[in-house]
């Protein structure tokens, strides 16, 4: 075999990234054993009928054949028009391009706004697939630490530091996977500051934008004068329960977009028209429907912060977003990679550990609130249990 490239073999930065013990629940499941998934943001339930029932009429229709490279006309009008009115900034078709799914918005983004060696800035705790996108576009991925005492929200001043040497790109995600956080207006205001001093293209994943409990969520194009830095990236995956369904957008200034258009025709060809029809049925259907699918993301992160009361081993920053709750478990002595193999082997339980998204989240773990009310509840008891136990280990 021929050598590979030095960029597709170094996507991934060499080792697991983090994933092992996930993959390592998976191999026990497929094995036989019950175990309780906390891990991937995949809801438990399935997209709704009525979105199928969309897709199918439109693939019967015929809509089977290329559609239009940037997406369909309706469905660019639709994304502009939620943007629009999230935003305060007038959008139209040409400031959108349909990808399949988020991360292809990522990755499309990232090349756009990179050149070969460009320092891209990252906020750590971070998505795992950010640092192969990045590294994807033949970019250097620069991760910026948050705190757990700053609820994980960046500092300006660690940002700009990051940025001074040469960056092109700062990729913030808010609502946060895998911290919760959603940033607030003195953080979005200090982003703003060193994008503009550094002059960076802003990424903004905001692909949990329907998935709020505390404040309100702020899109980055709407700060003042950020819309012609911002490439916003957006998905139908979290907000409509339909992550199989990979349809996802990049929306920003027209010019980047007719850029954009040009990768897409060389990359993807377009998303499938049938999926993009469902799309469009699913974004019509307006606000409520999305309050539906993330009311129970909700439920049970209330569910895990009214267990957190009483009890010393595991602390959480309460998640003012998306769909995962981020636990403290360094009372117990452990990091986040050993308490999350020893739930695995005693309780059949998995979940992330923060060492899965970089350095800043250890000692934490990451749970998603992704199983029916019942069976959380069940996970919920042994993962207390679990900790608990290694508390009073700790303390002997
Ligand atoms: N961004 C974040 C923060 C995510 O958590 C995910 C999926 N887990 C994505 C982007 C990509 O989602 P999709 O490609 O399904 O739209």
């Amino acid at each position: 075999m021929p050598g590979l490239s030095k960029r597709i073999r170094g996507l991934t930065g060499g080792g697991d990234d983090g994933w092992g013990l996930f993959y390592e629940a998976r191999r026990r499941k497929a094995a036989g054993q019950p175990i309780l998934e906390l891990t991937i943001g995949e809801h438990d339930v399935r997209t709704d009928p009525l979105i199928l029932d969309a897709m199918h009429t439109a693939a019967k229709g015929g809509h089977t054949g290329y559609a239009a490279v940037p997406g369909i006309l309706a469905l660019r009008q639709a994304i502009a028009e939620r943007l629009s009115e999230s935003t305060g900034v007038a959008h139209g078709p040409d400031n959108v391009l349909v990808t399949p799914g988020g991360q292809a918005a990522l990755f499309a983004a990232h090349h756009a706004a990179c050149d070969d060696g460009d320092r891209a800035l990252l906020i750590d705790p971070y998505y795992a697939t950010y640092p192969g996108t990045i590294r994807g576009v033949g970019a250097v991925p620069v991760p910026v630490a948050t705190r757990p005492e700053d609820g994980f929200q960046p500092r300006a001043a660690d940002l700009d530091a990051a940025a001074a040497p040469g960056a092109a790109s700062l990729l913030i995600n808010s609502p946060n996977n895998p911290t919760g956080a959603v940033y607030n207006a003195h953080t979005l205001a200090g982003v703003a500051r060193v994008a503009d001093a550094h002059d960076l293209w802003v990424i903004s994943d905001e692909v949990y934008d329907s998935q709020v409990w505390d404040g309100a969520h702020r899109p980055f194009a709407s700060l003042p004068g950020m819309f012609e830095r911002t490439l916003t990236v957006g998905s139908l995956s979290k907000s409509h329960a339909m992550t199989g369904s990979r349809l996802g957008w990049v929306a920003g200034p027209r010019e980047a977009m007719s850029h954009l258009e040009n990768l897409a025709t060389h990359t993807t060809y377009g998303v499938p028209g049938y999926i993009q029809e469902a799309g469009l049925f699913a974004l019509q259907r307006g606000a409520d429907a999305e309050a539906k699918v993330a009311a129970p993301f909700r439920r049970r992160r209330d569910m895990v912060l009214a267990r957190l009361e009483g009890q010393q081993a595991l602390r959480a920053i309460p998640p003012a977003g998306a769909m995962y709750v981020m636990l403290d478990v360094r009372a117990t002595g452990l990091s986040g990679a050993d308490f999350g193999a020893g739930l695995l082997d005693e309780e059949d339980v998995a979940i992330m550990p923060g060492e899965s998204f970089g350095t800043a989240a250890a000692g934490h773990i990451r749970v998603a609130l992704t199983l029916p009310d019942e069976v959380f509840a069940e996970a919920l008891d042994r993962l207390f249990a679990y900790a608990g136990r290694q508390m009073e280990k700790a303390h002997a």
